[in-house]
């Protein structure tokens, strides 16, 4: 049997990575929120880090409803608390930048993270943030971190599947604040059985605005919905990449489209176990079909606070699949050319990823 490598050895073989798919509040530290919820007299379910974390990480497969279930324990302490979301925004940069992440592209929802009358009522009595505000703490914190830290980081703000009246104001958001640190708009949440029959008007409708606004497009794919869903992203939210997007490989034709187009598959691996959206024996995850056929795909942590992870738990999943050092390495580049990053910055991207990979990725 061969021992997977120490998560600092494989820091130390990719010291350079670029993420494309991370959650904000699922990448907040269990200190923060503790201390938030002390300071805001709200219970938590533990009021130390031990009991807190058996209660929100997700550590066995699961399935998507279970992390989403996690968030609802920990998201009324964040919800609405404009130092709270500074602070974790910030210590995001910080926690990057010890990860040798040095571009990343964090997403969030506005509405999710605000107190607007909308939200569910957990956080109605508390804080007093709108969505519009969340940007702009956001924006001020990651432009702080940025900096302090000398790594980039923009952000992709989220719809919410189960909320299409939400999405106007989200795409509006990314209009208004496209010359801060927001790059794009995706779409996430679980599937209900209303929305599993296809995306409501309501998003179809904000995701043409966006595209003819130029907002760059990713979106929530064929994680624990079927095949189609991935091409109804393609074709009605005009996605350039897809979040996961393990479940194109059951249908041949969208598979060859994906592969065609060269569509950019942010893959989560760890996630992927955990949410129960692919098959829990790793030697067939997709996303080893995925490097072999050539697919752009790039590997992400999705909610580390979740899962209890690092980006490199991902990278040594994607090694206990079978991928190798070079494949993974593809990753990176490929995760550099499909970000949405400026021209400048994405050739300065790939010139330090050569300097330290070296050519022909
Ligand atoms: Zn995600």
């Amino acid at each position: 049997m061969t021992t997977m490598p120490g998560l600092r050895e494989l820091n130390s073989r990719f010291p350079y990575k670029v993420e494309l798919h991370v959650h904000l509040d699922g990448s907040a530290r269990l200190t923060t929120i503790l201390e938030t919820a002390r300071r805001r007299k709200l219970l938590l379910p533990g009021d130390n880090l031990e009991d807190l974390k058996k209660s929100i990480c997700v550590y066995h497969a699961k399935s998507l409803y279970k992390v989403l279930e996690a968030f609802t324990l920990f998201m009324p302490v964040i919800a609405g608390d404009g130092e709270c979301i500074s602070r974790i925004a910030y210590e995001f940069c910080e926690d990057c930048a010890n990860h040798g992440i040095r571009y990343v592209e964090a997403r969030y929802s506005p509405h999710l993270l605000s107190n607007n009358e909308e939200k569910p009522e957990y956080a109605t009595e508390h804080g007093d943030l709108t969505p519009r505000e969340v940007v702009q703490i956001v924006n001020d914190a990651f432009e702080r971190g940025s900096k302090d830290y000398g790594i980039i980081v923009k952000s992709i703000l989220c719809c919410m599947r189960h909320r299409p009246d939400w999405s106007d104001e989200v795409v509006a958001l990314a209009s208004d604040f496209r010359s801060a640190s927001v790059v794009a708009i995706d779409i996430a949440g679980g599937f209900t059985k209303e929305n599993i029959e296809g995306i409501p008007e309501g998003h179809k409708e904000a995701f043409k605005k966006a595209k003819d606004l130029r907002i760059r497009i990713t979106a929530h794919a064929g994680v624990d919905g079927p095949a189609a869903s991935v091409k109804e992203a393609l074709d009605d939210l005009y996605a350039e990449r897809i979040g996961h997007g393990y479940h194109c490989l059951d249908d041949p034709d969208i598979y060859s489209e994906v592969k065609k187009k060269q569509i950019h598959l942010e893959t989560c691996p760890v996630s992927s176990i955990r949410c129960g959206s692919v098959l829990e024996d790793i030697k067939q995850h997709p996303l080893l079909k995925f490097a072999a056929d050539g697919i752009n795909f790039s590997i992400n942590s999705d909610d580390p606070l979740v899962f209890d992870s690092t980006l490199v738990d991902d990278y040594s999943l994607a090694l206990e699949a079978g991928l190798t050092d070079r494949q993974i390495i593809s990753g990176i580049f490929n995760a550099a050319r499909s970000s949405f990053a400026n021209e400048a910055e994405k050739q300065k991207m790939l010139k330090d990823l050569e300097e330290v990979y070296g050519p022909g990725f």
